[in-house]
């Protein structure tokens, strides 16, 4: 022990800077859990000088964000429900790979419901419109938006039961298949729904079955959707406060009145939950 210490401080500053170097070099930190439909929490810690960095991930580039008070490039990556086990996560500089590493992804179960429907409201699901209505929300989700807006964990939008989970796939009078993008909350008619974060209004519009729509970016590729709204309390480009009233339950789209809230990673729907109990650095 003693001749060690006195090893390192024999060195010269010059035999040292391989080692400063070595520390300054970027780090990557994933966190959250990796599974099925999860967001995956990614930062890049220590850069601020490096610029145009894309994580690699299913196929797909999820550009990061320089985050002034955590000192680290951050971004929300979906894991995709059919996400293969075993995937390599790479984070990317000008298209250059600057990190990467092989990831074990957690399978998840979400279950199976087979509805019956009224063959009218099921051909809706398909027509051209309801198509569109599901574009625009994608649209409105495509500019990045690098600001983290939101402080310590997400609330729940609404006070009020889950009446059907996340992730649930679904047979529709027994052939057409779909899956439940969002978690819904039996919210009564006008009964106030809630920004769960601080966030920016980016959509706003009336579906087909949507029924009256919402959207929030929050900032680093997070997004929240509310669906079949009676009425709003905001419009499109106000800033919003956790907390605040932006709109009230309802049915609209031809549904009983329960308030659909779906949670977003660049556009992908990923467990609403998992923002209700963020990783520590990351509140
Ligand atoms: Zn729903």
């Amino acid at each position: 022990m003693i001749g060690r210490r006195r090893f390192l401080g024999g060195l010269t500053a010059a035999a040292l800077s391989p080692w400063v170097m070595a520390q300054s070099a970027p780090r990557l930190s994933l966190q959250g859990a990796a599974v099925q439909g999860f967001p995956l929490f990614v930062a890049v810690v220590g850069e601020p000088t490096l610029s145009d960095l894309r994580v690699d991930w299913e196929g797909k580039e999820y550009a990061l964000s320089w985050v002034e008070p955590a000192s680290a490039w951050r971004g929300v990556v979906p894991i995709g429900i059919d996400c293969p086990t075993r995937q390599k996560l790479c984070v990317k500089q000008a298209g250059q790979v600057l990190l990467e590493r092989e990831l074990t992804v957690k399978a998840r179960d979400y279950g199976t419901q087979y509805l019956s429907i009224n063959p009218a409201t099921l051909a809706s699901y398909d027509d051209p419109q309801n198509k569109a209505d599901d574009q625009a929300i994608l649209a409105s989700m495509k500019r990045l938006d690098d600001r983290q807006h939101w402080q310590g964990n997400f609330q729940l939008p609404c006070d009020a039961p889950e009446t059907t989970g996340f992730g649930q796939r679904r047979l529709y009078n027994g052939w057409k298949k779909g899956w439940h993008k969002g978690l819904d909350l039996g919210g009564w008619e006008g009964q106030a729904v809630m920004a769960p974060a601080a966030g920016k209004v980016i959509h706003q519009a009336r579906g087909i079955v949507n029924g009256n729509t919402l959207a929030l970016s929050h900032g680093l590729g997070v997004f929240s959707v509310y669906f079949h709204l009676n009425d709003y309390a905001v419009v499109k480009g106000d800033q919003v406060e956790a907390g605040q009233s932006i709109a009230s339950v309802g049915g609209t789209g031809g549904f009983a009145p329960h308030l659909h809230w779906e949670m977003r990673a660049f556009g992908r729907p990923v467990h609403p939950k998992a923002f209700l109990q963020l990783p520590a650095d990351w509140r």
